[in-house]
């Protein structure tokens, strides 16, 4: 075994990665591309000559956003983000960095660190994780320009294995859950009128909480519809005995989970609110990337996972796979974003308990058709890397 071990290494180094999809077998480029396009594929494309190179290119892209968007802290009718683009032997990864003012990241600041990131060093895409490791290694922060890599290249990769990165991680698309509806903090005509939008096409909202009338909110919606509500305090409630009381109130009004509810440097306080809460805490604010997950272990019940804080798919992938080793329940969530980071967080849904995958919707300007909402769930489409399609020509 020992040396048939040694020869299957040296001459078909790649199969390794083949083995994850299943069968792997050696075709030509033409034959790669065309086989991406379609659901059957039964091999991939590694160009190993040492000729071709990645191409990394940027552009910001300033999103619309559908409504005002109101959390505890702060409204916004934009949002800025940057379209990435990696270009490999013919294929072609999307990225994305979308950049809410709280991240403390921007046009400039994503600008400047892909500027840096020089991907013709690597011999090929397949070298994800020396790759990425390498991307996280040029700062310390710069977590969503980061994601925005980290998308590119499994998109790339994901195409040239002719498979979607749901079916390379060996989940099952059809256990994808409904995502969550955001509905912001806004007065009882506005709420009541996005309620009406949105009651027939979703099957679970959520709802800003953490002002001074959360009550009035989830009644404004129990007007208008039945169906289970996530909250999110977002760090707005400051006081445990409080927040305890509210969450008493939201779980005899059909509230079925709590994010984030008190500042983030509260721990104890938090701690102290999940053991007594009767429904799911989960950590949002608390928790950006992996090293973070044992520090706030037994102060929630869950974790928000998004690529913009996490760096991307990779360690959101190792993120989700910790905290359920750890015991947690983890959510995937998002930004306001196109298609593209969204439909990237999607590949990992089949194996959360709550998705908040709506930033696509939230958008009057997409660049991509991808993940979409039927009925209410996560629907992922059966195309290769993150399942897009660009409508359109997009700038770079
Ligand atoms: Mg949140």
């Amino acid at each position: 075994m020992a040396i048939k071990r040694r020869e299957f290494i040296k001459t078909a180094g790649s199969a390794v990665i083949g083995a994850a999809v299943g069968s792997a077998v050696s075709i030509g480029i033409e034959e790669a591309k065309k086989r991406t396009v379609g659901s059957s594929f039964e091999g991939y494309h590694v160009n190993t000559s040492g000729t071709a190179r990645m191409k990394l290119s940027f552009e910001p892209y300033e999103l619309q956003l559908r409504h005002t968007f109101t959390v505890a802290s702060y409204s916004r009718t934009t949002t800025p983000d940057v379209q990435v683009r990696i270009e490999y032997d013919g294929f072609t990864g999307y990225g994305e960095a979308s950049m809410p003012p709280y991240l403390g990241q921007s046009v400039e600041t994503v600008s400047a660190f892909l500027s840096r990131v020089d991907l013709e060093q690597f011999r090929d895409p397949f070298q994800i994780d020396d790759i990425l490791t390498y991307v996280d290694g040029i700062t310390e922060g710069d977590t969503a320009a980061k994601a925005a890599v980290d998308i590119a290249l499994h998109d790339l990769v994901g195409k040239m294995m002719g498979q979607p990165w749901f079916r390379i991680w060996g989940l099952d698309p059809k256990k994808a859950p409904d995502t969550t509806f955001t509905i912001g903090i806004d007065t009882p005509d506005v709420v009541r009128e996005k309620t009406k939008e949105c009651a027939d096409k979703f099957n679970i909202l959520k709802v800003k909480v953490g002002l001074d009338n959360d009550k009035e909110m989830i009644e404004t919606i129990r007007e208008i519809t039945d169906l289970p509500i996530a909250v999110d305090a977002n760090q707005g409630w400051k006081d445990r005995h409080k927040a305890l009381d509210m969450i008493n109130w939201l779980a005899e009004h059909g509230v079925v989970m709590v994010e984030q509810p008190m500042p983030k440097e509260m721990l104890d306080d938090n701690a102290w609110i999940t053991e007594n809460s009767p429904l799911p805490i989960f950590a949002d604010e608390a928790i950006q990337r992996l090293k973070d997950i044992p520090s706030i272990k037994g102060a929630y019940s869950g974790i928000n996972i998004k690529l913009m804080k996490c760096t991307g798919m990779r360690e959101a992938w190792k993120m989700a796979n910790y905290a359920r080793a750890e015991g947690m329940k983890v959510m995937v969530g998002c930004m306001t974003e196109t298609s593209c980071a969204v439909s990237a967080a999607a590949q990992l849904s089949p194996i959360v308990d709550f998705a908040d995958l709506d930033g696509n919707l939230l958008i009057t300007n997409d660049l991509f058709e991808g993940m979409t909402v039927e009925k209410g769930r996560i629907t992922l489409p059966d195309r290769p890397g993150i399942g897009l399609k660009p409508l359109g020509t997009i700038g770079i």
